[in-house]
């Protein structure tokens, strides 16, 4: 096993998706297990921070009555509306000073599960010199899935942390796996 330690290097960022209230048991869009992630995405941050790598987290952060929220004609039941204790990130998350909040699915008229979607993010890690994401956190098959594949697509490497992640769905899971592995990701298991 590599451990987050020995896996950072310079060019790399640490990119942490949506370890919120509403997304882990409990939340009004509570993924199995979804708070598993904590104490990994924990060592993680620890082992970025040691290092000098900078440290990403994003936050869904929705209006209420979002657009893909249920009543709205949406996929999903109303989740991390701005301001509310759902959308807080995980009391345990160890989330550094340092640390750069990415604030996405804010627009009115359509949802924005990719931390590189209309953010900027991009154009920032580009200009602090990032080559490569190492990612993790919720949920596997949707905000996970669509921020690797931009990072991909905007050239960067990506590494994703399997332990660090849980999916909506077990099925979506393994889909999102061999989506990731496909378009270039890798996919570590610890
Ligand atoms: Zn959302």
């Amino acid at each position: 096993m590599t451990t987050p330690g020995e896996l950072f290097k310079e060019g790399d960022c640490l990119l942490v998706i949506d370890v919120q209230n509403d997304f882990c048991p409990g939340g009004r869009l509570a993924i199995d297990d979804g708070d598993a992630v904590v104490p990994v995405m924990n060592r993680y941050i620890d082992a970025a921070l040691k290092q000098n790598i900078p440290v990403y987290l994003s936050r869904d952060w929705h209006p209420a009555g979002h657009v893909s929220f249920a009543e709205a004609g949406g996929q999903w039941p109303p989740h991390c509306v701005q301001d509310t204790h759902g959308a807080k990130f995980h009391p345990d998350l160890k989330v550094p000073e340092s640390a750069m909040v990415i604030t996405k699915g804010v627009r009115f008229d359509k949802d924005q599960n990719s931390a590189f979607d209309e953010t900027g993010l991009a154009d920032k890690l580009k200009n602090d010199g990032i080559r490569r994401v190492v990612v993790g956190g919720l949920a596997l098959d949707v905000c996970v899935l669509a921020t690797v594949q931009d990072a991909l697509s905007e050239g960067f490497s990506a590494v994703v942390s399997l332990s660090g992640t849980r999916p909506v769905t077990p099925e979506g899971g393994g889909a999102a796996i061999e989506k990731m592995k496909a378009a270039g990701a890798e996919v570590i298991p610890d």
